[in-house]
């Protein structure tokens, strides 16, 4: 049995304009000490699918329609609101895309790392709760934690800011943490740190990590199983191998071909793929990715492709995968 298994998740939002489906019947998988890659472009509902799995959708735009959340043979939808304040942070953690985000700029770092402390396991005293800081920040490798700790949020670096918020993190070791585009905001240096960092963290805890990026580069370095999104559906699943060397979806190759390689000839222009994201309040029917599709068909507008399996470990949603593969071969 996976440690997390979400099924046919959707999420709505009230716009101006109405209601609005952002995710579409997502279903993801994930196993301990796994790291799963989610990705895609910005705005195809990575991060509404991660603050949805953590609860932390913006009340009251944003609400699950529909599907399961299981973590551990617990459906996370039908639990009390308390209990599923414990499981966030204890069970699964998140850090945000940009940390002045979600950290308090009026309170010290210690403050916030203590008041995590004191709201999962309150039976801790001020010295043991002291004691645990320090260790995390040390751990996340911020020197001089001591003096950390009395520090404002704006008295840090953006690396070191991040780091805090991974501390914050991963401070109740987390079966699960789920890293939106973490390293976006910082230089390269940094992004390798981190990224270390959580490789780290996640061998020594058996921690599993969903790793949200449109960066495929990245996901290449890190993932073992990655999942395309597009236009808040799941549209590619596979091992990370296969998925880089066989995709199958459109979109997946539209977006490999848009990674610089190293290999290519210098100062040629890199692939896009023609056209933009459709917005949510104007999907397309049948395939999302229909207009901007190279291989469409009349069958694309009438159907909506099924999420189907093609390989033992290889599932993609196209009504012509197979195709466009011989097409291009
Ligand atoms: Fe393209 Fe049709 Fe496949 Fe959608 S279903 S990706 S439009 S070929």
């Amino acid at each position: 049995m996976p440690l997390l298994s979400v099924q046919d998740l959707s999420v709505a939002f009230a716009t101006d304009d109405g209601i609005v489906d952002v995710v579409d019947r997502v279903g993801l998988e994930l196993d301990k000490g796994e790291t799963l890659g989610l990705v895609g472009e910005s705005g195809c509902g990575k991060s509404v699918t991660a603050l949805a799995l953590m609860g932390l959708l913006p009340k009251p735009s944003g609400r699950i329609t529909n599907g399961k959340i299981v973590l551990g043979g617990h459906d996370l939808l039908d639990i009390s609101p308390q209990a599923r304040r414990s499981v966030r942070g204890r069970r699964i953690s998140m850090i945000f895309q940009e940390p002045m985000t979600a950290l308090n700029p009026v309170q010290r770092v210690g403050n916030q790392l203590m008041e995590s402390i004191r709201l999962h396991r309150p039976e801790a005293n001020k010295e043991e709760g002291h004691a645990e800081c320090v260790k995390i920040l040390e751990q996340v490798g911020i020197p001089e934690p001591n003096q950390r700790l009395t520090e404002y949020p704006h008295q840090l670096s953006g690396g070191m800011r991040q780091r805090v918020m991974i501390a914050m993190a991963l401070i109740h070791v987390p079966d699960i943490l789920i890293a939106d585009e973490p390293t976006t905001a910082l230089d390269v240096t940094i992004q390798a740190q981190i990224l270390e960092l959580i490789a780290d963290l996640q061998e020594s805890n058996g921690m599993s990590v969903i790793f949200i990026t449109h960066d495929l580069a990245v996901i290449a370095e890190i993932a073992d199983r990655v999942c395309v999104m597009y236009a808040g559906r799941v549209v590619e699943e596979s091992g990370a191998r296969d998925i880089f060397a066989s995709p199958m979806h459109p979109y997946t190759r539209g977006l490999l071909n848009s990674i610089p390689k190293l290999e290519g000839t210098p100062k040629t222009q890199l692939a896009t793929i023609p056209g933009l994201v459709p917005s949510f309040q104007n999907m397309p029917s049948g395939c999302r990715f229909r207009n901007r599709c190279t291989y469409a068909e009349s069958l694309c507008a009438d159907e909506v492709p099924k999420f189907r399996k093609q390989g033992p470990t290889h599932s993609v949603a196209c009504h012509y995968w197979h195709r466009q593969s011989e097409l291009s071969a």
